[in-house]
């Protein structure tokens, strides 16, 4: 494992240990895969874990196997204040004791404002003395490191790294995202104020992985020989200024695979070619993606049911791969379940967009889904699809 020189007094593992997508069997977590995976990520090296008081069951599942494991001395916690349900000092107090019974910890030790927006968001809470509790619990050990995550432009995540004295931050950044969210603008930004940053979505949501045109994988593996996992995260680690890349990992091999990939990139080994790639690579996506949804389901639930990550995914695949494939999708994810979770079930609240970090115009969007899928076809194959049949 490699820990980054700059910004990084901790000695931060490299590869962070995203804990949002732990692995599942049947209506909840696989437990003993759970505790292999971090056992073998710490025995690796493998030092930040990251989860949310918003991740449903996270939290106490990550606490229950570190506990179990006898892990917590080596390690770093991180977690996530959901402020936006803070209206007092009291909430935040309430919510943050509710954490360390969770995790089964004395202290977190990085805590985020989890998606800080704006500065006005900002000084809202300072408002409410939020800022000044959280300099107590550092004061008094309970909280070691205070930071934000952020999903926005650059322009709003450098106005946010000058309010306070950030101890870290959290940004969305890969290759795709270069020059959007708070890019490598915001980055350098972040490491000239010493910083130190953490990356989420280093793959999208693994759509960098699976859901990127044939032509741009082709293109990966002919001329770097790498797979689209292995692509993305090394244009990351290339980076001095990226102190943590968080991976939401949920299977071993997956595991293996980056503590691997984060063990042999040294900082600036990208070669001139390897950077030509990703601008062609960057190229055939922009092409073809229509919808930048990262499928982190923070629209959801839908009141009216949609299954928006759903239909953006299936969306896309008609684009990237074929419209067979997408439309196919679709049906299974959306009109196959007992509760249909299709397009033009939107009632356009909008509750859905206040909520998209990636700033989609979901209602619209959805609009195009529907048209781009619901036709009388797809509508008779409904009619007699399962979830129908078992209703009537
Ligand atoms: S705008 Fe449509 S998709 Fe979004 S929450 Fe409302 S009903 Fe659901
Ligand atoms: S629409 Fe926005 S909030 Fe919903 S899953 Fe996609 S990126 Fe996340």
């Amino acid at each position: 494992m490699q820990y980054r020189k700059l910004n990084n007094q901790d000695g931060l593992s490299a590869l962070g240990f995203g804990c949002m997508r732990f692995p599942k069997k049947g209506n909840g977590f696989n437990h003993e895969e759970i505790e292999r995976e971090i056992k073998y990520a710490v025995e690796n090296g493998v030092n930040y874990f990251d989860t949310a008081y918003l991740y449903p069951g996270n939290e106490e599942e990550f606490g229950r196997a570190v506990d179990k494991l006898g892990l917590r001395s080596k390690i770093f916690i991180a977690t996530k204040m959901p402020h936006y349900f803070m209206k007092s000092v009291e909430d935040a107090e309430k919510r943050f004791k509710e954490q360390l019974t969770r995790l089964r910890t004395d202290h977190v030790d990085y805590y985020l404002m989890h998606m800080l927006p704006d500065v006005v968001s900002w000084h809202a809470l300072c408002e409410r003395g939020i800022d000044e509790w959280l300099e107590k619990k550092k004061a008094d050990g309970l909280i070691k490191r205070i930071g934000f995550s952020f999903h926005g432009s650059s322009d709003m995540f450098i106005k946010l790294l000058h309010e306070r004295k950030w101890d870290f931050a959290q940004i969305q950044y890969n290759y795709l995202d270069e020059n959007t969210q708070a890019g490598a603008k915001g980055l350098k930004e972040a490491a000239s104020l010493g910083v130190p940053v953490i990356i989420m979505e280093p793959l999208r949501g693994g759509r960098l992985v699976s859901g990127i045109p044939e032509k741009a994988t082709q293109l990966i593996k002919e001329s770097t020989g790498m797979s689209n996992a292995e692509f993305g995260l090394r244009w990351l680690w290339n980076q001095p200024e990226v102190t943590t890349v968080l991976s939401g990992m949920n299977s071993m091999a997956m595991v293996e695979e980056n503590i691997r990939i984060a063990s042999e990139t040294e900082e600036n080994s990208l070669t001139e070619d390897n950077m030509r790639t990703y601008e062609k690579v960057v190229e055939e996506i922009e092409k073809k993606v229509r919808v930048r949804c990262t499928g982190c389901g923070y629209c959801m639930p839908c009141p009216a049911g949609v299954d928006i990550p759903g239909c953006f995914k299936t969306y896309n695949t008609s684009y990237v791969e074929n419209y067979a494939s997408g439309i196919r999708e679709y049906f299974m994810c959306a009109g196959m379940k007992n509760e249909r979770a299709l397009a033009s079930q939107c009632r356009k609240c909008g509750k859905c967009e206040k909520h998209c970090p990636q700033g989609i115009q979901i209602r619209d969007e959805l609009v195009k889904v529907k048209r781009r899928f619901e036709n009388p076809i797809f509508k008779i194959g409904l009619f007699f699809a399962p979830g129908h049949i078992k209703k009537k």
